[in-house]
């Protein structure tokens, strides 16, 4: 998911829809603008992309000054209109709108004692309960509310809280999803990407600190912690598929990063080939990175049909294939009768590289070399990013030849742990650190809150 905010700006909710469509690429499920016209928080959402929910959008019903957004795409929760965000309370006294991008590992647990204590919940997404646990303080919404209801709450979770009075923003304690503080003259900005700050010509100020909460009003912005900070471990995904090449994620550039693990892997597994190719859009940084630093040429050997969203997120495997096959075809010209690399970022379930293969030699090549961009993915995310479950991932149940044998392939590599690291990390310092969790079992928090003791200050 993503998440946006600004405060102090005449015209929010149009800023908070461009910031959104730039970053349309992290859920194309649903999304929605809140607006604060400082008496009362109105929404417009729908389900689809950005464009289509705010077609018919009349943004002079959205007048305000300050504004939250989100796009959605769905890893806890059903794919329904209520589940889309930001989500909006009521009370007597004040409103807040909430947006999220993360998972809540005991949404379940909280949930149950919620219902227990009777709060009906009218939603079947996690960040809902947040929400409840925040107001059951009976104390309003302020800095300590939301500090003691984040200290229940467990996982990753960069938060987004509106009300009319002041904004919130929240990072979990070991920083596993992206927030960025941004400036526009006087406006103050938070993004999930950086891309968002350029769409709308604000800069990058800083990045929001694991187990910090800002809070941003007319009086200017305010930092407060409420959770001792740990080793930043920034989910590595963030940087070999899921974000823009234009954004810095923690302060590294993610296309930049991405060439850097494309010459890593050239390094660690060299092919004697003609040319490098890669799976458009999200492999083309690593695949120049692997052509720079193996000296074979670059070749665009697939192109991509631009008017298809990405499989992934589309709900079943069935509808997946379907995807891949309306989405990319081989440019026959370039790839006949020649040895290709072909590089793609990531391999989930193996539909993607499989698919693509035969595709490459059904047009001519001669050999493929696949070369993975990322570790093998052979466990499950807990922190909001849909790897889905262990007995869809390829390499959870295949070794590296057997994945080479179903895909169809000549041969297969992955980049090694350390290659990705090193292509990722400048120093390792507290502010820098990633989660590899999915690629090597080691999961930087539990559900039960406890995190890997590194580096605490
Ligand atoms: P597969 O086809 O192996 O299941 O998925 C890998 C392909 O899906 C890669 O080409 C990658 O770019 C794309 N992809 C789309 N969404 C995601 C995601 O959320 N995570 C990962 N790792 N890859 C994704
Ligand atoms: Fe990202 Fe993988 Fe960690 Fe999930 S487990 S946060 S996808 S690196
Ligand atoms: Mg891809």
């Amino acid at each position: 998911c993503g998440v946006f905010g600004i405060w102090g700006h005449d015209k929010a909710a149009e800023l908070t829809y461009y910031g959104l469509h730039s970053m349309q690429h992290r859920g194309q499920e649903g999304a929605g603008v809140v607006v604060n016209n400082r008496q009362k928080l109105n929404v417009h959402k729908g389900l689809g992309l950005v464009n289509d929910v705010f077609k018919e959008a009349d943004f002079s019903q959205l007048a305000g000054d300050t504004a939250v957004g989100h796009v959605r795409y769905s890893t806890q929760g059903e794919r329904s209109f209520e589940n889309v965000q930001p989500l909006v309370f009521q009370s007597q006294t004040e409103g807040m709108a909430l947006a999220h991008n993360g998972n809540i590992m005991n949404a379940e647990t909280l949930r149950g004692e919620l219902e227990e204590q009777g709060s009906i919940l009218q939603t079947s997404s996690d960040t809902e309960v947040l929400a409840h646990l925040i107001k059951r303080r009976g104390m309003g919404i302020n800095e300590t509310s939301i500090s003691d209801a984040l200290n229940k709450i467990t996982g990753a979770y960069a938060f987004i809280i509106l009300t009319e009075e002041k904004m919130y923003a929240a990072l979990d304690p070991s920083g596993i999803r992206p927030l960025s503080i941004g400036r526009r003259g006087d406006a103050y900005v938070v993004a999930s990407e950086t891309c968002a700050f350029d769409q709308i010509g604000a800069t990058f100020e800083r990045e929001v600190l694991p187990g910090e909460l800002v809070t941003i009003d007319d009086d200017g912005i305010a930092s407060t912690r409420f959770a001792m900070r740990g080793q930043r471990k920034m989910c590595a995904m963030e940087y070999v598929y899921l974000s823009r090449p234009d954004s810095d994620v923690n302060e590294v550039n993610v296309h930049a990063s991405r060439k850097r693990m494309g010459k890593e892997l050239a390094d660690e597994s060299p092919v004697e080939a003609d040319m490098v190719i890669g799976v458009p859009d999200s492999s083309i940084s690593s695949a120049i990175g692997y052509a720079e630093a193996s000296g074979l040429p670059y070749e665009m050997g697939i192109i991509k049909n631009r008017y298809v969203g990405r499989t992934f997120i589309q709900p079943s495997q069935e509808l997946r294939e379907q995807g891949v096959k309306l989405k990319l075809a081989p440019v026959r010209g370039i790839v006949a009768g020649k040895r290709i690399v072909m590089i793609d970022d990531s391999i989930v379930r193996g539909t993607t590289s499989k698919r693509i293969v035969h595709m490459l030699k059904q047009a001519g090549a001669a050999e493929v070399h696949v070369r993975i961009a990322s570790p093998s993915i052979q466990h499950p995310c807990h922190y909001g990013i849909d790897m889905s479950t262990r007995e869809e991932l390829i390499a959870a149940n295949y070794s590296v030849d057997e994945i080479s044998d179903i895909i169809g392939a000549d041969s297969v590599a992955f980049l090694s742990e350390a290659g990705l690291e090193k292509a990722i990390v400048k120093d390792k310092t507290i502010h820098q650190g990633i989660c590899m969790a999915c690629m090597t079992g080691s999961y930087p928090v539990n559900a039960n809150g406890e995190r890997e003791a590194a580096y605490r200050n």
